[in-house]
């Protein structure tokens, strides 16, 4: 056969999608696909982005069932499902794999997708599908970004459904044991020596089945809908750190554990202070007199009093110095540079060219010219 099956495939339901069962003739699937093409039409619903939405869905679905090849072959993937494989019951190293990252697919433009991390291990290979890892952004105050907080962000993602709790039923309908597996969501099957366990494809490995889906969620426990989740931000982060939130991406599906939530940070920049490793950074800008004589200069900090540091006399433009434990989690690193003035008042002036005459030797002696 020379159509190669789609991972997607093991995660949409594409007879769902067209309304008709997968029994059905090629003829009834052409006529269904018709006319939830019709209704679904980008031109005839424009700016509804649901429609639009389930206008693609049709198409994929339609892509696939409506070609009598590549039918066959989502079939026997159907047949399969997504977790056969193993010998005797769990999954085993010759069982699939799949990432299921198009889940996202939904969410369009409002997030990216995270990679699949370290899950999917066998022990996670359990019925249902995995939630999708979604990433969201979050821009920080600076003085946030070095102290730390605990803030909300809201973020529209797929989100178990609120009416049905994630369960696909109707609220007041309960959904049935299911007649093929007898609640167990998996069929044995004996192929000579081995046994198989695969699950269920009469209820996709749930055990039971929804006779009356849920309205708000066509039965899939999932809708797109905002939602509030708390993140703890650690001290110190920085720009495009990203904070991973274990289980607070996109719910699964079938009972299939949620995916991450991948935080991306921004943080605003100071006025006044910039950042290195641990320690803020601040230039302070001094007189010549008070680089030539000596000074005490008042540095600010972030929260707090300013501290006072004393220039010795003779300190170069460009010299540092480190007041500890004074920049949140680090050091303040204050750097001092010599302001030149560009306008000079007459008694200035007088008092530069007398330096300027009792000035004998070159600072530039050791270049030799
Ligand atoms: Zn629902
Ligand atoms: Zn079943």
């Amino acid at each position: 056969m020379s159509t190669e099956p789609q991972k997607e495939w093991f995660e949409k339901d594409y007879y769902k999608a067209l309304g008709v069962s997968d029994k059905a003739s090629a003829k009834d699937i052409t006529k269904a696909y018709r006319k939830l093409a019709r209704d679904f039409h980008p031109d005839a619903n424009p700016g509804d982005e649901k429609a639009e939405e389930r206008f693609k869905e049709i198409s994929s679905a339609y892509d696939v069932i409506g070609d009598e090849e590549k039918r066959k072959s989502y079939d026997e993937v159907r047949r399969m499902g997504p977790m056969a494989g193993g010998f005797g019951g769990g999954p085993g190293p010759g069982g699939f794999n799949v990432g299921f990252d198009d889940i996202g697919d939904l969410l369009g433009g409002l997030f990216g997708r995270g990679g699949r991390g370290g899950r999917g291990g066998p022990q996670e290979q359990t019925r249902g599908q995995p939630g999708s890892d979604l990433e969201a952004e979050l821009t920080l105050d600076f003085d946030d970004a070095v102290t730390g907080l605990e803030t909300t962000i809201t973020l529209t993602s797929e989100a178990t459904c609120s009416t049905c709790s994630g369960g696909g039923s109707k609220p007041g309908s309960t959904p049935e044991p299911c007649g093929v597996c007898h609640g167990k969501g998996v069929q044995d099957e004996n192929q000579g020596l081995f046994s198989f366990s695969r699950p269920c494809a009469a209820c996709s490995g749930r055990g039971s089945i929804i006779t009356d889906p849920c309205r708000s969620c066509g039965g899939i426990g999932v809708e797109v809908r905002p939602r509030d989740v708390k993140v703890r931000i650690p001290a110190g982060v920085k720009t495009g750190q990203k904070i991973r939130l274990n289980g607070r991406g996109g719910p699964g599906r079938l009972g299939g554990p949620p995916g991450d939530l991948f935080v991306r940070i921004n943080v605003a920049d100071h006025p006044l202070f910039g950042r290195n490793g641990k320690d803020l950074t601040i230039d302070v800008p001094i007189t010549f007199s008070e680089a030539a004589l000596g000074a005490k200069v008042k540095v600010p900090t972030l929260e707090g009093e300013p501290v006072t540091i004393k220039i010795p006399p003779g300190t170069s433009t460009g010299k540092t110095f480190r007041l500890r434990g004074k920049g949140g989690g680090g050091d303040v690193l204050a750097t001092v540079v010599v302001a030149v003035p560009s306008n000079l008042t007459a008694e200035q002036r007088a008092a530069v060219e007398a330096l300027a005459q009792a000035t004998h030797e070159s600072p530039r002696a050791h270049l030799g010219v």
